[in-house]
């Protein structure tokens, strides 16, 4: 992954996008491992911290009114509504990094990737998609980390999710976890060491 250019709607920017429970954070936490030199940008939600999530590590855990304040000064890059909360990616940090040449990578849901495609026309879009429906489910149901109502809205929006996935650069099929990392590190041009 090649970034010299200090251009910001550069290649450098890539976004992971895909339904709930396909297994991004898996995929995102891997490839990072792999590839410390990629900055991943922290989400800002109005969701409260699962279970060992950290303020600032996983997600700037915000209560409403602060989320929307920043929403209204021009703070976020893209937002969404996703199953009853906010989402956001702050603006600031991911500028200056792709001012400073640095490979940034957003991992986030479709409507924000729609914001994202608009205002940075170059950036790499890659859909992660599920091997079954049916897989998807069993994903969500096995991560046990939201009650029955969350989980119902997830996979409704799912549905509408994957009809959306010919719209990006790439889809991924996470079926083998493995196999779709190397799929990804192909696609975002990044050796295999
Ligand atoms: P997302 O970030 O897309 O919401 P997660 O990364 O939280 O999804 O993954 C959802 C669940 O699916 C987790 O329990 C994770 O361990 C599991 N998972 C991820 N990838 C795979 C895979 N290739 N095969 C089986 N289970 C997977
Ligand atoms: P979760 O609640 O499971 O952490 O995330 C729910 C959905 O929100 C996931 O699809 C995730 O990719 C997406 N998401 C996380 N951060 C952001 C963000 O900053 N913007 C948008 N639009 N979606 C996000």
């Amino acid at each position: 992954m090649q970034c010299m250019t200090t251009s910001i709607a550069n290649v450098c920017l890539t976004l992971i996008t895909g339904p709930s429970g396909v297994g991004k954070g898996t995929l995102v936490k891997k490839l990072l491992e792999k590839h410390p030199q990629i900055w991943l940008s922290v989400s800002a939600t109005t969701r409260l911290p699962r279970e060992g999530e950290i303020d600032g590590k996983d997600y700037f855990f915000l209560k409403p009114d602060r989320f929307n304040q920043l929403l209204l000064d021009g703070g976020f890059l893209e937002s969404a509504q996703f199953a009853g909360n906010s989402y956001g990616t702050p603006r600031k940090p991911v500028e200056t990094q792709l001012k400073k040449g640095i490979p940034v990578l957003l991992e986030i849901e479709l409507e924000g990737a729609r914001q994202v495609r608009k205002n940075f026309p170059k950036a790499f879009q890659i859909f992660v998609a599920p091997p079954s429906f049916n897989e998807l489910e069993r994903r969500i149901r096995g991560r046990a980390t939201d009650d029955e109502k969350a989980i119902q809205s997830r996979l409704s929006r799912a549905k509408q999710e994957l009809l959306a996935q010919n719209e990006f650069d790439a889809v991924v099929i996470n079926d083998d976890l493995n196999s779709a990392l190397v799929e990804l590190e192909q696609l975002m041009t990044l050796k295999n060491v």
